[in-house]
């Protein structure tokens, strides 16, 4: 990447400037860096990239926010991960076994991939199915699916109701809609 031009901008604090640097290569290919040289901005502020998707193409976006949103969102994040980590673990200890079991039960691969595909538009088609479970084997396969975006079709499936699982999700979900408010600060704080 070769730079082409930078562009002096107005920091957040307003008595210092951030750069904007434009670099491209060979191939066309263009990024642009934000770097914050008022040293008091520097101090209190951190760059926050977000993607803005306009016809299906994603572009880069950038903000400066304050250190302290940003923190503020990296701790509901992780958060949230330990949760997640938290019930995928308990959740594989009480009915892994048995999500196994069930997916044994089918005659062939093919009454398998058939009785999820049914019930979840979401699981792939069955070329992309005969290749997972060549390439890893089916009972890796299925292990590997036990995951926490696929919990709540696998209990259904089994026909379980886990009061424990539920609250665990509903704890999960309130803590996405504070990342979620935060986000929305962050765009609205943000300065460019
Ligand atoms: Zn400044």
């Amino acid at each position: 990447m070769e730079l082409y031009g930078t562009e002096d901008k107005k920091c957040p604090c307003g008595k210092g400037i951030f750069q904007i640097e434009e670099y491209s290569d060979d191939w066309n290919r263009y990024e642009t860096r934000w770097v914050m040289m008022c040293p008091f901005c520097k101090v209190n502020y951190v760059l926050w990239s977000y993607v803005i998707y306009e016809k299906g193409i994603g572009f880069k976006n950038y903000l400066w926010i304050p250190k302290e949103l940003n923190q503020k969102i990296k701790k509901i994040q992780f958060a949230i991960l330990k949760k997640k980590k938290m019930l995928i673990r308990f959740a594989k200890k009480q009915y892994l076994d048995e999500w196994l079991q069930y997916m044994q039960n089918f005659k062939s691969k093919r009454a398998a991939w058939e009785d999820l595909r049914r019930s979840n538009i979401n699981f792939p088609s069955l070329s992309t199915f005969y290749k997972h479970i060549k390439h890893s084997g089916i009972e890796h396969y299925f292990q590997e699916f036990f995951s926490f975006e696929n919990l709540q079709f696998i209990l259904k499936k089994l026909k379980i109701r886990d009061v424990h699982v539920e609250n665990k999700f509903r704890e999960i979900s309130l803590l996405k809609k504070k990342e979620l408010d935060i986000e929305t600060q962050i765009l609205s704080q943000g300065f460019k």
